[in-house]
């Protein structure tokens, strides 16, 4: 990695304006406007620097999905105009950590996490955002491992996201199986979108798609929609 930040800037740019132009797209093939769907670049394993060129060119929202990498680009980033957005998996003795710096949480899988979010958001006297991740996996053991909760548990979690004051309840998130049909996926997600607003109306959020699929969560009704490799490139070592 030699390049000159003058050639990075150039690259993340033009991969911006592609993506930015792909959502548009999607947003208009779907009778939307595309300043309805919110882009969150997902910055993990990049370094900062990263960070600031997106900002320089206009990015406001940053996605990362582990707490100490988390951690690390908010200090050093401190007064950069960006809004982070914490997508992993949070366990639950992280989680007040994370209330500490993240503005939006899309990975609200338990009440005991919702809870320990609250805490920590009114420890710091914040209020998070935060999304009730739903499983689009088919079988238990998959659930296990990425996260999200059946749609038997939306409710419950969601009324503990609503009744915690330090906690403001957005809607829904999901991540589509590894292999198989993310518009289907995507499509069910907007079914438990459906069934959350019939009970709290304001959860109207979809946190859905990523590079390879974006523009199928947009047509399904994606809100927020988190790439990273489109606009950074593939990253540096799988995790
Ligand atoms: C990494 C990640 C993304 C972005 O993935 P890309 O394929 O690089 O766009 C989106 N959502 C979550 C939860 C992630 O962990």
């Amino acid at each position: 990695m030699s390049e000159s930040p003058a050639s990075r800037r150039d690259e993340l740019a033009s991969r911006l304006r592609d993506v930015r132009r792909d959502v548009d797209e999607a947003a208009a093939r779907a009778g939307r406007g595309g300043d309805e769907v919110r882009l969150i670049v997902v910055t993990k394993t990049w370094p900062v620097g990263d960070v600031r060129l997106l900002s320089s060119l206009g990015v406001t929202e940053v996605g990362e999905n582990r707490h100490q990498e988390c951690r690390t680009k908010v200090e050093a980033l401190a007064g950069l105009p960006v809004r982070w957005h914490f997508i992993g998996q949070v366990q639950s003795n992280k989680a007040a950590a994370i209330a500490a710096y993240a503005d939006s949480v899309h990975s609200v899988d338990s009440v005991r996490v919702a809870r320990r979010l609250d805490a920590g958001a009114r420890q710091h006297q914040r209020e998070v955002e935060c999304f009730v991740q739903v499983s689009l996996d088919p079988d238990e053991e998959t659930r296990a491992r990425r996260g999200g909760l059946t749609s038997d548990d939306l409710l419950g979690v969601a009324e503990a996201v609503e009744e915690a004051a330090g906690l403001r309840l957005r809607g829904v998130m999901g991540v589509p199986p590894r292999h198989g049909d993310a518009q289907a996926a995507y499509r069910q997600l907007r079914v438990l979108s459906e069934r959350l607003q019939h009970r709290f109306s304001h959860a109207a959020a979809i946190s859905a798609g990523m590079s390879g699929d974006f523009a199928d969560a947009i047509v399904e009704g994606a809100t927020h929609v988190r790439v990273g490799s489109a606009v950074l490139g593939q990253r540096p070592a799988l995790r």
